[in-house]
């Protein structure tokens, strides 16, 4: 589904990700981590070529469902934005409109790839967000972001990311702003989605009880450098590198 080949980052001539290769198959989970600033947001968003201003300038090969990223025409990219992967991150306020509602948040993300409006359009929000975990989502439609609590705004996102049915949603560090239980649901959630839909998790964290619970495969990143990955059992049983071994000695 995803296949990031040999791919490299620079920004200012300072390279931040350097010959990154791993996949990710159709139904599978596939955790990314590393210490802050190893590279993980920054590879993440290279696979919907997300990078902000100049862009780091990807360089590599990043098959998603069989169309190359990084060299996609615009009319591409935009399917593949949230129509084949859908993105959240870890602080659902800065990646939400303050000033808009629920409802216009996650009509935006539908209307992006489909010619819904009125009330089928409510519909499908109200739909979006009861699978997302707002068994009253009628209730929620006119509040806005600041109303809702941290874990609320996650369901928000992750209502949105799903809008179009994408066959792999990216989860940046969805969980590392919210307290433990909080963080427990939004994980239960995602794993009941991808039950459901049948959809494929690029899940990038730090915390290596949520690899060994959640995750099929583990990618180990270091300074720009996937170092290590493998199976979760395979890798954590005998990690292979200095810095897994460090990591899984070093966990809380
Ligand atoms: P964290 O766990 O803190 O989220 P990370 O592994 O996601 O860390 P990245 O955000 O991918 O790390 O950053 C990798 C490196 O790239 C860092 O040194 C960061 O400062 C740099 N970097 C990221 N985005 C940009 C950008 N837009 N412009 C310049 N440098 C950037
Ligand atoms: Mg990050």
């Amino acid at each position: 589904l995803l296949e990031v080949e040999k791919l490299a980052v620079a920004f200012r001539g300072k390279r931040v990700v350097e010959d990154v290769s791993f996949t990710v198959e159709r139904g599978e989970t596939v955790a990314l981590v590393g210490e802050s600033g190893s590279g993980k947001s920054v590879t993440a968003l290279s696979c919907l070529r997300l990078l902000p201003g100049a862009g780091g300038n990807p360089a590599g090969r990043i098959l998603l469902d069989g169309t190359e990223v990084l060299t996609a025409p615009d009319a591409d990219l935009r399917r593949l934005r949230g129509g084949v992967a859908g993105m959240v991150f870890q602080e659902p306020m800065t990646s939400l409109n303050p000033l808009h509602t629920v409802e216009r948040q996650v009509s935006e993300a539908i209307t992006l790839h489909q010619p819904l409006a009125g009330a089928a359009l409510r519909a499908r929000v109200v739909e979006l967000l009861r699978r997302a975990g707002f068994p009253k989502a009628e209730d929620r439609l006119g509040a806005y972001p600041h109303q809702l609590s941290g874990g609320q705004r996650q369901r928000v996102m992750i209502a949105a990311a799903l809008a179009n049915d994408p066959k792999l949603l990216i989860a940046d560090e969805p969980t590392t702003a919210l307290d433990v239980t909080i963080q427990a649901q939004i994980l239960e959630l995602l794993e009941r989605l991808k039950r459901e839909l049948g959809m494929a998790l690029l899940l990038i964290t730090h915390d290596l009880n949520i690899v060994r619970k959640h995750a099929d495969r583990v990618v180990v990143m270091k300074d720009g450098h996937a170092v290590e990955q493998g199976r979760v059992a395979d890798v954590f049983a005998a990690p292979s590198h200095d810095y897994t071994r460090m990591l899984l000695t070093t966990e809380p």
